[in-house]
């Protein structure tokens, strides 16, 4: 039974003097009175100990009070107890009193109150009726603890909590809670809008959804892995670029970063879970690397992959004792299409060829667009006989390709090289593909329209594992007789090719800057050289694309022109029109750099191409090529003659000098002439002789 409150009230205002009663009586009797035992321990309590009348003055205060409000007893006593309340907390404070005085208890009660000093603290009350011994209530003891640090504590830490609830939740990227409970590994505990967003799944779904729902299954086993890591503390974080499935099942590429949540002991709580969509970026990068080894025409391969592919099957066939083929096809004529229906149609009936060749391959054959009207096809695992099949069935398809053009007079049709490899075969996979390309050449050569098998020659010469490219670069080095050089290599045997079939690969190997190179310094050398026995020469020398693009080719010539000290002016450069089309400011730089110094320049095959009258504006020529096609059959076509006539009527209106070739009969001769042409070469005028019996100019004058 509680003590009444004039005892307490008492005990506590007589402190030393309440001790010293309880002292006394125990010497005296050796038992402690239950009042002072009761005073020392409400004395010497840290808590808060108080006492009110049911009007609520104060008349017990004891030292914990007086700590916990900084009042002290003589300024609180009789003092209402309203003081310690802040103005907001009264009614609630008038209610408890009212439970209490009604003979209720009240345990733990947190509220606030009011220092002496004006400061709030927290406090946790628990109240009793004073009861008199008949049970009538005559006041209030409450018990206080001081809770600020707690509170503040708890407030921090829910401020703490709310800041994470909000950034997890606005978060422009989604988040998840994924549970590390081994009964529950992956479960999604709690995600955010953006993640709901990405996922096309509403949050409710959600967070009933295991993690790996949401995974592609091929990626799925990798991030459990990771979770499994960071859960056993083997790493920290993780991150990975992954898959994730939408709820309409499309695949969302995303980056994923997780770590784990602790608790203040480091107890791991659950995994939090970063997504940010990377789709665009990965599509984007997919379509760079789409790009750069595709085709953008018919979406085949291109020569880099298919090469890349043709060296692994070569690695592959090497290794399981097996051979294959290469098929190199290019359509016959094609320049026809473009310059008759316009590039627009030639673009369609290559991607429709591309299609109908495609249809007629199997899965495992590999396809290639090289560039223009090349394709390439590889038939792993064939002999040649198996080949050609495939190539007769690839050139009837073309010959009867249903596309707008097949409307043509002609069928269009394909020559085709065919290039097989055995197991043992040392060549590389890009010298396969040139003895495609030069079996193809020579079923051009021979009339178009047919197959043929690189020559048993050829193939010697891939056993020889001297590759093409190694033959041109050493070719360059070689002292040749100055004579041939310009049109001649010499092959292996000791025989003269073709120029056709050298230039043909050094324009795709990137050697033809430097056979350009020779061939103008041994020009400029001739032209000195004639000049000291006497003769003046002039020779016109041709130029590839790849070279007007050199930015170091005009002051190499520049060089080489004073070193020899030749006048500039016997040196004529020509461009063909297709060669420099898509260099056309390098090609201005390289002409105006040249022609300042007082070299010419002629325009090759002029009329030939689309490319020409754009050459002709911008370009500073000296001399028009009329295109041999326009020559060849002058005498017969009156058409010809009226080309000739407006091409050589434009030339004189711009001031350029006109040279016809291919001038086979003296009825041409006759013709050009009659024209206005202001030069002429072919055979009618003279055949190619060697530069020994050269006594004139190349190209003579036809007036
Ligand atoms: P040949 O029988 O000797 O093969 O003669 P061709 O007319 O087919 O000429 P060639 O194969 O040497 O050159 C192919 C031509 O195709 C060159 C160019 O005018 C044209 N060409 C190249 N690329 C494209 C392209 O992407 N689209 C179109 N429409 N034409 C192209
Ligand atoms: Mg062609």
């Amino acid at each position: 039974m509680l003590p009444s409150a004039m005892h307490v009230l008492i005990a506590a205002r007589c402190h030393t003097e309440a001790l010293n009663v309880a002292d006394r009586r125990a010497q005296q009797t050796d038992v402690i009175p239950l009042e002072a035992w009761l005073a020392s321990i409400i004395q010497c309590s840290a808590l808060g100990i108080l006492g009110k009348t049911p009007e609520g003055l104060i008349t017990s205060w004891n030292a914990g009070a007086e700590r916990l409000y900084g009042y002290s007893l003589d300024e609180v006593i009789t003092q209402p107890a309203s003081l310690l309340v802040p103005p907001d907390h009264l009614r609630d404070e008038e209610e408890i009193d009212r439970q209490v005085l009604a003979g209720g208890r009240v345990d733990h009660y947190e509220t606030e109150r009011l220092r002496k000093d004006g400061g709030l603290i927290s406090v946790a009350v628990s109240a009793s009726p004073i009861k008199d011994v008949q049970g009538g209530v005559v006041g209030i003891s409450a018990i206080e603890r001081d809770i600020t640090d707690r509170k503040r504590a708890e407030s921090a830490l829910s401020d703490a909590e709310a800041r994470f609830k909000s950034t997890f939740e606005d978060a422009p990227i989604g988040m998840a809670l994924v549970s590390i409970d081994p009964a529950s590994t992956g479960r999604l505990l709690q995600v955010n809008e953006a993640f709901c967003e990405l996922t096309g799944y509403s949050r409710a779904h959600l967070e009933t959804l295991d993690l790996r729902t949401l995974i592609h299954p091929e990626d799925v086993e990798e991030e459990a892995s990771l979770l499994a890591q960071l859960v056993a503390g083997e790493i920290h974080r993780y991150e990975i670029e992954t898959r994730c499935i939408h709820a309409e099942r499309q695949v969302v590429w995303v980056l994923v970063t997780a770590s784990l949540v602790c608790d203040d002991s480091g107890k791991p709580l659950y995994c939090i879970r970063q997504t940010q969509d990377i789709q665009e970026r990965k599509q984007f990068a997919g379509h760079l690397e789409h790009l750069a080894d595709h085709d953008a025409l018919t979406g085949l391969f291109n020569r880099r992959r298919f090469v890349r592919e043709l060296s692994r099957q070569m690695s592959y066939a090497r290794r399981y004792g097996e051979g294959g083929a290469v098929l190199f096809l290019d359509l016959d004529n094609f320049k026809d299409v473009n310059d008759t229906l316009g590039h627009q149609a030639g673009d369609e009936l290559i991607a429709s060829v591309a299609h109908l060749l495609g249809a007629r391959l199997r899965d495992t054959d590999v396809f290639a667009r090289l560039g223009g009207d090349e394709f390439a096809v590889l038939l792993p695992r064939v002999g040649p006989d198996e080949a050609e099949a495939v190539a007769d069935d690839l050139m009837q398809a073309v010959r009867k390709n249903p596309s707008p053009t097949a409307g043509r007079s002609m069928p269009l049709t394909v020559s085709v090289g065919i290039a097989p490899f055995h197991a043992d075969a040392a060549v590389t996979a890009d010298d396969l593909l040139i003895e495609a390309d030069l079996a193809m050449y020579n079923a051009k050569e021979t009339g178009r329209d047919r197959l043929i098998f690189a020559s048993p020659e050829q193939q010697a010469q891939m056993e020889n594992r001297l590759s093409w490219t190694e033959r041109i670069r050493k070719a360059l080095d070689d002292e040749i007789s100055q004579y041939e050089l310009l049109l001649r290599m010499p092959g292996t045997g000791g025989e003269l090719l073709l120029p056709a079939s050298f230039l043909y690969t050094a324009e795709r190997h990137d050697l033809i800057r430097g056979i350009d190179r020779w061939v103008v310094s041994r020009a400029i050398q001739l032209i000195a050289d004639a000049r000291r026995a006497g003769r003046e020469l002039c020779l016109e020398v041709n130029v590839s694309g790849r070279s007007v693009a050199d930015p170091e080719l005009p002051g190499f010539i520049v060089e080489q022109l004073k070193a020899a000290s030749v006048d500039p002016a016997q040196l004529i450069l020509e461009v063909t029109e297709t060669a420099a089309i898509g260099n056309m400011d390098e090609a201005r730089r390289f002409v105006a750099t040249l022609a300042d110094i007082g070299c010419r320049f002629a325009l090759d095959d002029f009329g030939a191409g689309f490319g020409s009258f754009y050459y002709l504006k911008y370009l500073s020529l000296d001399y028009l090529k009329i295109d041999g096609e326009f020559i060849r059959n002058l005498p017969a076509s009156t058409t010809d003659q009226l080309i000739l006539r407006s091409i050589v009527q434009m030339a004189n209106g711009l001031g350029k000098k006109t040279i016809a070739e291919f001038v086979g009969s003296a009825e041409s001769l006759q013709l050009v002439r009659a024209q206005g042409v202001r030069y002429a070469q072919g055979y009618h005028v003279g055949r190619p002789r060697p530069l020994t019996e050269l006594r004139a100019p190349v190209a003579e004058t036809a007036r």
